[in-house]
């Protein structure tokens, strides 16, 4: 696989945050990308700020697999934890409960963003053998160490600590308060396994019942499923401490080795609290999100930055992604116009202006055509930065607008040159997320009823059944649409 491709491949560079710079990204394996990126923890219903790094490694595994590489992507749930184990006592009901329902409706959520599930979404109550098995290998290495019947890594005796969030041990401030009964080593040393108290949700171990800490999960499932040194690790930029600099501390101290190759960080999502409207405070859950937008709406808005930036959530903000998503689709249904046989015409609110009479001209387009194409990868080879391979996109867009506009006003289109663009405008979105189907824009849109009655009313009339063609003609304008007839051929058009 990736046979033309293998040259390529090597010009990406992705900011490591290990290293803290960017770098060729190099996989471990030819032509192959294992991922793994932290999923939510399920105690509630997740929020936009939880959408980003799902959609963006979407993104990033889609941008792969069109260069040729074979991703496998693994973003686990954390079904097992303090907070989930908290909302249960508050709710009088039982972590499990809490678990189901909100996993239940993160792949619900996540699901309505029209992108593909990754390849394995592991939870953590289904590998506790493997967590224990780390847990023993880590006593045995003498790296952790039991009180209480709880296991706490001993932080002093992994050299490399600190070295991901880039911190030194004596100046760190984060610590886990040692629980009832249990005694701490060092302050800096973190559970790995927590001893079961009454009413929570616990496992048999060799160290008595208990269940995993939040560290361990990760550890245990991206060894499983990627293997050691595997390729890219993601999350939120909030995650890097004290979360992924446990997990590899965890992970070197039991395998001898490094942990992973590339450390990629999404920015957080903010909010103006004090100035935050109502409704934007009302939709930063996901689900009410989707209750009012297109949910591609939401892709646009995290692709218009790049992926390391913090990011407002505002309604000018999402205003615009809607305004974008809007003119991909008023270009495409213009390409449309030009080039169906009874493809659709709508209203051109954006028209750009200043186009004039002139003729369409092909060799403008054809060579913008191939400068996307060009801009699009330089910028996503750029530590994947959507926000110029958008810019690039909209390049395109103002060209065929121009394009459309003049052909539609002094004739003369290339129609094999303009479905060329609208494939391209079409491809280039599905890598950046954005799907919008032929159904929106094209001729498939309109039932096959309706595309029947046109070629009634086309046959009546050229038979010179006018009675049969006006007949025609009434049913498809019950349905809300008329017959245009131009040129190039009738051309059905929504009534507004
Ligand atoms: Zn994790």
């Amino acid at each position: 696989m990736s046979r033309q491709n293998d040259v390529n491949l090597q010009q990406i560079t992705v900011y490591n945050s290990l290293t803290r710079k960017k770098e060729d990204f190099i996989p471990r394996d030819r032509g192959k990308v294992g991922i793994y990126v932290c999923g939510p923890t399920v105690y509630g219903y997740v929020h936009v700020g939880n959408a980003r790094p799902y959609v963006f490694f979407a993104v990033l595994s889609r941008y792969l697999r069109h260069l040729g590489y074979e991703v496998t992507l693994v973003e686990n749930l954390t079904d097992v934890d303090d907070k989930i184990i908290e909302r249960a006592s508050k709710e009088g009901t039982t972590s499990d409960e809490i678990a189901k329902q909100y996993s239940d409706a993160y792949i619900e959520d996540t699901g309505r963003l029209g992108l593909e599930r990754p390849d394995v979404e592991p939870k953590a109550t289904e590998h506790i053998e493997e967590i224990i098995d780390i847990c023993k290998d880590l006593v045995e290495a003498g790296y952790a160490y039991e009180t209480g019947g709880s296991l706490y890594f001993r932080v002093g005796d992994f050299t490399g600590y600190g070295k991901l969030s880039g911190q030194k041990t004596d100046q760190m401030l984060h610590c886990e308060l040692p629980r009832d009964g249990e005694a701490k080593e060092s302050p800096l040393d973190f559970a790995i396994w927590k001893a079961a108290k009454p009413g929570e949700p616990s496992w048999e171990s060799p160290w008595g019942q208990g269940r995993p800490g939040w560290h361990i999960e990760c550890t245990a499932m991206s060894l499983k499923y990627l293997g050691k040194k595997f390729d890219i690790h993601g999350g939120g930029l909030d995650l890097v401490f004290p979360h992924h600099e446990n997990e590899v501390a965890q992970a070197e101290a039991v395998t001898g080795t490094g942990f992973v190759r590339y450390w990629m960080h999404n920015g957080m999502i903010t909010r103006k609290d004090e100035k935050m409207s109502k409704s934007i405070g009302n939709i930063f859950l996901l689900r009410e999100f989707l209750k009012n937008y297109d949910p591609r709406v939401l892709i646009l808005f995290f692709m218009g930055s790049h992926y390391r930036s913090p990011l407002e959530f505002s309604e000018r903000n999402l205003d615009e992604a809607a305004t974008q998503l809007e003119r991909f689709r008023n270009c495409l249904w213009k390409i449309n116009g030009v080039v169906g046989e009874t493809g659709p015409e709508i209203p051109m609110p954006e028209a750009d202006a200043g186009t004039g009479h002139k003729a369409p001209d092909a060799g403008v387009l054809q060579a913008t055509i191939e400068r996307t194409r060009e801009q699009f990868d330089d910028e996503m080879r750029d530590d994947i930065n959507t926000a110029g391979a958008l810019a690039a996109v909209f390049g395109l867009v103002r060209v065929v607008n121009e394009y459309t506009e003049a052909a539609s006003v002094a004739g003369g289109a290339d129609a094999g040159l303009l479905v060329e663009a609208r494939e391209l405008l079409v491809e280039l979105l599905h890598i950046l997320g954005v799907d919008i189907a032929a159904s929106e824009y094209g001729e498939s849109g309109f039932d096959q009823e309706l595309l029947d009655l046109v070629k009634a009313r086309e046959q009546a009339r050229l038979a010179k059944d006018y009675a049969a063609a006006d007949a025609a003609r009434d049913r498809l304008a019950e349905a809300g649409y008329e017959v245009r007839d131009t040129p190039q051929g009738p051309k059905l058009v929504k009534k507004v």
